[in-house]
């Protein structure tokens, strides 16, 4: 079953600060991005999600994030 992996941007906040669920996912899945990598501005950092079709819905990631920013569908 094809899983979708949603992070809520709003709530991740400064994802090069957290790096929680880059590091928990047994699959590696999470990645960080940015249109500009030297850039210091938290807000042009994201997580992204690739390859979902290995996520095993373990779930960590869900339980791991400190501000409730991922939700599996
Ligand atoms: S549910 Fe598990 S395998 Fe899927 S993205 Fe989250 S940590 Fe990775
Ligand atoms: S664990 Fe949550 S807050 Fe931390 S980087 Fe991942 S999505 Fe953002």
């Amino acid at each position: 079953m094809k899983t979708d992996i949603i992070v809520d941007y709003d709530r991740c906040g400064n994802p090069r600060e957290c790096k929680r669920c880059l590091q928990i996912c047994p699959s590696a899945l999470f990645m960080m991005y940015s249109p500009d990598y030297e850039s210091n501005d938290p807000d042009e950092w994201r997580v992204d999600v690739a390859f979902t079709d290995l996520c095993t819905r373990c779930g960590d990631c869900v339980d791991v994030c400190p501000n409730d920013a991922i939700t599996l569908k």
